[in-house]
């Protein structure tokens, strides 16, 4: 159904959404399992019932984008924060990005690149990655694709939601290197793959880093996240946001994380053993093909189809991520690492259903 008041790039696109089931399990949205801790929680309320909540922020957020460039290792001038790593990324879009114009996002990849895109009124073009080739960065049909229509933008995840493809530093640059466009690099996972990509971002002035606070650092009900670009960049997309970006719950939050390095670093740790145990134990499930993963997520495909996994686990009290609609990914699901307990409730009701 349309609306006559919503321009045709809206009318165009389908919403992004979620399924509302309600489980006891839930590994659909890559977040962290282990929580924020209660420790941490009890010194921000100490912290926010300090401040004026009566006032505005400061308007510049001096103090967290010092401490977000500090910990980035980057000048001041070169961070920007906002609500979460999505709103940054939309604003980057609406400040490069309009109608008439290209921008090139691989595929399968998080569904919001295209979709914003789209609403800013540009023509998407998404070279496809193959389950065959563990979802490499089809670099040569980017760059020319990027070439061929002046793109204004190219959209890289890494490691990729939802494959949990990284990519190497090397082919990012040869991206970069061969395109005029600015090269939107979504770091949200990185956290589970110890790659560091700030260099890049002092290399070359068409690339900018999106990171978050949601995923290893425990904080998606917060909405923090933030980029990292050249401070001439930076200052248009500044133009964008709208006064007051972060609340103070907000900021004080992510202040208290960042002081506490080493509580994260634990969890991140757990993550990636979890998420490795889970992948071996997959592999060795009859009619699943799980992928490599560098995040906290493992995408496989299901030979029995997606419908039957996803509603057997989901009668089972846990709910995953169908991803079978997502482009070359039929009877795929996309599953979460979480806890421990969680982790082998998965696997327990898998073998139900697969080993005969
Ligand atoms: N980027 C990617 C690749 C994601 O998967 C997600 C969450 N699904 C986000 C960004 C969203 O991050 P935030 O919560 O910071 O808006």
């Amino acid at each position: 159904m349309s609306n006559r008041f919503a321009k045709p790039e809206v009318q165009a696109v389908g919403a992004y959404h979620l399924r509302p089931h309600v489980t006891p399990i839930r590994l659909h949205m890559n977040e962290n399992a282990a929580g924020f801790p209660d420790d941490l929680k009890a010194e921000v309320w100490r912290r926010v019932s300090q401040r004026d909540w009566a006032r505005y922020p400061d308007f510049y957020l001096r103090e967290i984008t010092q401490r977000l460039a500090d910990h980035a290792g980057v000048p001041y001038e070169w961070v920007m924060v906002g609500n979460g790593s999505n709103e940054i990324l939309q604003m980057t879009l609406l400040t490069t990005v309009g109608r008439g114009d290209h921008v090139v996002v691989p595929l399968p990849t998080f569904t919001l690149y295209k979709l914003q895109a789209t609403v800013m009124g540009a023509t998407v073009h998404t070279p496809l990655m193959q389950p065959t080739t563990n979802f490499a960065l089809p670099i040569d049909e980017m760059v020319w694709l990027a070439r061929e229509y002046r793109a204004k933008a190219v959209v890289i995840c890494t490691p990729n939601n939802p494959t949990g493809t990284a990519y190497s530093e090397a082919e990012i640059r040869q991206v970069v290197e061969n395109v005029d466009g600015l090269v939107m690099v979504d770091e949200a996972y990185r956290e589970f793959h110890d790659q560091d990509l700030i260099h890049l971002a002092r290399e070359y002035d068409n690339v900018i880093l999106f990171r978050t606070f949601s995923k290893a650092l425990a904080m998606a009900g917060v909405r923090v996240g933030y980029c990292v670009a050249r401070p001439e960049l930076v200052q248009e997309i500044m133009k964008v946001r709208l006064p007051y970006a972060l609340n103070i719950l907000s900021e004080t939050t992510t202040l208290v994380a960042l002081d506490h390095p080493d509580y994260f670093r634990e969890t991140i740790q757990t993550a990636c053993c979890e998420r490795d145990r889970l992948l071996a134990a997959l592999v060795a499930l009859p009619g699943v093909h799980p992928y490599p993963s560098a995040a906290n997520f493992i995408l496989a495909h299901f030979e029995v189809g997606s419908p039957t996994v996803f509603q057997h686990l989901l009668a089972d009290g846990i709910l995953i991520r169908d991803v079978s609609s997502y482009p070359g990914l039929k009877d795929h699901l996309r599953i979460s690492v979480g806890l421990p307990p969680e982790n082998d409730a998965v696997l327990a009701s898998l073998t139900r259903l697969l080993v005969k």
